[in-house]
């Protein structure tokens, strides 16, 4: 694992969330994006060397939406960079790390993603994310 990519924040309305965070970041996001397949809706900060995702459900069924319903707002998930998430979730499934997702799937952001549940990981849900070009999504 290379570094902390992003740290994902649930919240319940974006725009609020984002204008908060605007002040207390002191810049503005780069990229809002909605991501169909999770019905959320993300809006990214960049920082020097990690990101912030801040998650807004679009429908009930998002897991952002269970999440905020269990737990409130609050950190969601931990994202690391890898360059090369086959074999990262290799390694973590034979050590016992419970992967749910069996293949890497299409993220936010130009990623290649898969989540590893937070029982495996001190109740922390984990992202492992590897950048990829645009165009070759
Ligand atoms: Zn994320």
């Amino acid at each position: 694992m290379q570094k902390i990519e992003h740290i994902g924040i649930a919240v319940k309305n974006l725009k609020e969330a984002t204008s908060r965070y605007k002040q207390l970041l002191g810049i503005e996001p780069y990229k809002t994006e909605w991501v169909e397949s999770e019905s959320v809706r993300t809006v990214f900060f960049q920082l020097d060397h990690s990101k912030i995702e801040l998650l807004e459900a679009t429908d009930n069924q998002s897991p952002i939406a269970r999440f905020i319903e269990k737990k409130g707002e609050g950190i969601h998930h931990i994202a690391y960079a890898t360059d090369d998430i086959l074999s990262e979730m290799k390694r973590l499934s034979s050590l016992g790390f419970r992967l749910l997702n069996d293949k890497p799937k299409a993220g936010a952001d130009n990623k290649l993603v898969c989540f590893i549940h937070p029982a495996s990981a001190g109740g922390i849900l984990i992202e492992l994310c590897q950048h990829v070009e645009e165009a070759s999504q």
